[in-house]
């Protein structure tokens, strides 16, 4: 008889969620993190200047989805927070998405007039609209405010954030950012938009916090599991309980139909003697840094500490195969979902075997959506 009933596969939210959900169910689970420690991509730690960062990048909570609120409130307090985003386009910082606020700020007030009163004209019920909209548009002021914007607002940043051009980047990673018909300056529209009080890290330790999870971290997963004739082995037996994978599909696959494409990231830190480095949490560079964006923590972390920030810029790059580079964004298209699909094949045949996750389903998903789908998945397959 094995000793787990479940095995999960890395510790960010997808598997830490599961976890949760089956050691209310008096599952025994054992999860396997790589790193040396939990929370994933979410994982949050305090610098020598007593900042605390997000060290793989920003990470704003917002949702729709009462229901995965509700499973997070269980966990830690939750404070307000609507996330805003200015960015830098003509050495002026105008909000993001761009809104009639961002509009006043670049043209003459009579030009700015024009196209606002035409942006309601032609989308009266509207209060977002996508980019790809606008500039398909037949009004000929429309068309070129839609250029305008898409010319300095998305096309450098995604060619620098994709390194395509952005002709060919997936239509739902564009309209992930909307432009705003009117002056709502947040940068998303849902309803709840929280932070956790003392940070994700936190957050995990207490989700994680349960007598029938163990966890074994600076563990590689692949070095104790392994398949073969569609059945699972662990240390060298067949294992029927439940294995949740949240990791890199082909990487469990040995990168047999090929490796699927993913951006990554450098991140650097800078730490200053200052109070604040710039006027809001978030600046995006769409064009003349090499760098897409700079975070500054304390603007989410609430902390009082006098001279001293510290600030992420980050560097796009394409993911390679090796300890340091971490797979960020799937790069979504035709051909790389095809390579996933056949992947996805395997897994079907494998009864036991569950892929949740980013890197494990190959999708962009938001915290929310990672947290619903995995909620999802354990009330059809398990409850
Ligand atoms: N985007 C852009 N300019 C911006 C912000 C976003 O062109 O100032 C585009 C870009 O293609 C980016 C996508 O919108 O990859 C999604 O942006 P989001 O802020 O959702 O990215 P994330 O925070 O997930 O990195």
């Amino acid at each position: 008889m094995n000793k787990y009933d479940v095995i999960i596969v890395g510790s960010g939210f997808a598997g830490s969620t599961l976890a949760r959900k089956f050691a209310e169910d008096q599952k025994k689970v054992l999860i396997y993190e790589k790193r040396s420690h939990i929370a994933g991509n979410m994982y949050e730690e305090v610098l020598d200047n007593g900042v605390r960062v997000h060290k793989y990048g920003p990470h704003i909570f917002h949702t729709n989805n009462k229901k995965v609120f509700d499973f997070l409130k269980q966990y830690g307090e939750w404070y307000f927070y609507e996330h805003r985003v200015v960015g830098k386009i003509n050495n002026i910082l105008v909000p993001i998405p761009f809104n009639f606020r961002s509009l006043e700020l670049l043209y003459n007030q009579e030009e700015s007039q024009k196209i606002k009163d035409k942006l309601k004209e032609i989308y009266p019920d509207q209060k977002k609209v996508s980019i790809l909209d606008l500039i398909n548009n037949s009004d000929e002021t429309i068309k070129k405010f839609g250029e305008f914007v898409y010319k300095n607002v998305f096309e450098n940043y995604t060619a620098k954030q994709w390194n395509i051009p952005i002709s060919e980047i997936d239509k739902s990673v564009i309209n992930r950012v909307p432009v705003i018909l009117g002056y709502d300056d947040r940068y998303f529209q849902d309803q709840y938009q929280y932070m956790p009080k003392q940070g994700y890290t936190k957050l995990f330790e207490r989700l994680l916090d349960h007598e029938n999870i163990e966890i074994q971290l600076s563990t590689n997963a692949l070095d104790d599991l392994s398949i073969q004739e569609d059945q699972i082995y662990w240390k060298g037996e067949k294992f029927s309980g439940i294995v949740i994978y949240t990791g890199q599909i082909d990487e469990l696959f040995d990168y047999k139909f090929g490796v699927l494409p993913y951006r990554s990231l450098d991140l650097v830190f800078e730490n200053y003697d200052m109070n604040y480095y710039q006027s809001s949490s978030v600046v995006n560079y769409p064009n003349e840094e090499k760098f897409t964006r700079i975070t500054e923590f304390k603007y989410f972390s609430n902390q009082l500490i006098p001279k001293a920030t510290t600030i992420l810029k980050e560097y796009p790059k394409k993911y390679q195969i090796q300890e340091d580079c971490i797979p960020y964004y799937a790069i979504i298209d035709d051909e790389n979902r095809e390579k996933y699909n056949q992947y996805d094949e395997l897994v079907q045949k494998i009864p036991n075997l569950y892929m949740c996750g980013r890197l494990a389903e190959y999708k962009y998903y938001n915290m929310d959506t990672v947290i619903e789908r995995a909620l999802e998945l354990y009330e059809k397959e398990f409850q």
